[in-house]
């Protein structure tokens, strides 16, 4: 089954407009002929718009790194999938660690954002990873397993294909410590059995990232992988040359 690897630069809180359109045109200019891989970048809400409208005509697609899951009312700060459609965006991360982790995301609000996403037209990048912690207490799979159903509750198969499921154990992120090939393989392999088990044959056709410290010196053996359909990259995201470099690391034999 082939799937087209998916690369997306995760900004998370840096770069406002000047710096976003610097590094976006970077990627743009270096990215927009590279053939048989998805590229995408998620600038801050506030530059969305501005780096939107660079990217327009060009490949690159642009990613929101969260959202909420009403459309519109009462609800002070948040913005709606329909509002990142407007500017552009094709795809939106939801259940980010950082997100879990110090907003107090749980399983059913990513499901709900996901599905708020869908809903929307638009393609969730959805994480998944456990801790430190869960790994040594051999509690990965159970965890992940978790996260899966809470975010993939009444999502009808029809819809899986267009969700991205990223792989990005927490202990790895931000780290410089990234899982090896074979432990993030054991994984993605994992992860496909259960969309399998959730979805059918369309499992084949999803693709999985792997995030936690991908940098240019181990992009390529990570992308070499069976399971593992491309990155989503934090700190490396944020210099061109890394990214560019990361990119066409994906590109499958
Ligand atoms: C991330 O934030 O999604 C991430 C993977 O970060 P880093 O590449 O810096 O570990």
């Amino acid at each position: 089954m082939s799937r087209t690897p998916i690369v997306v630069g995760n900004w998370k809180l840096h770069k406002g407009i000047a710096d976003a359109l610097a590094l976006a045109t970077e990627v743009k200019n270096q990215l927009s002929a590279l053939r048989d891989v998805e590229v995408g970048i998620a600038p801050v809400f506030t530059a969305l718009h501005a780096v939107g409208k660079r990217l327009d005509g060009c490949p690159v697609a642009l990613v929101a790194q969260d959202c909420f899951w009403q459309e519109q009312g009462a609800w002070t700060g948040e913005v709606a999938p329909s509002l990142l459609a407007d500017v552009g965006c094709r795809y939106v991360i939801v259940g980010h660690s950082e997100r879990r982790q110090h907003f107090g995301e749980l399983d059913a609000a990513v499901g709900l954002k996901a599905r708020a996403v869908l809903a929307a037209g638009l393609a969730p990048i959805l994480c998944v990873g456990e801790t430190d912690r869960e790994r040594d207490a051999n509690e990965t799979f159970a965890r992940l397993r978790a996260q899966l159903a809470g975010a993939l509750a009444d999502v009808p198969a029809a819809d899986a294909e267009r969700i991205v499921v990223a792989y990005e154990p927490v202990w790895a992120i931000g780290t410089g410590r990234s899982a090896t090939p074979a432990q993030a393989q054991e994984v993605h392999a994992f992860l496909r059995a259960e969309l399998r088990d959730r979805f059918g044959d369309v499992a084949a056709k999803m693709r999985l990232q792997y995030g936690g410290s991908v940098k240019p010196e181990n992009a390529a053996e990570l992308l070499s992988m069976p399971d593992i359909d491309g990155a989503l990259v934090g700190g490396a995201a944020l210099e061109a040359a890394k990214f560019v470099a990361i990119a066409r690391a994906a590109r499958r034999a």
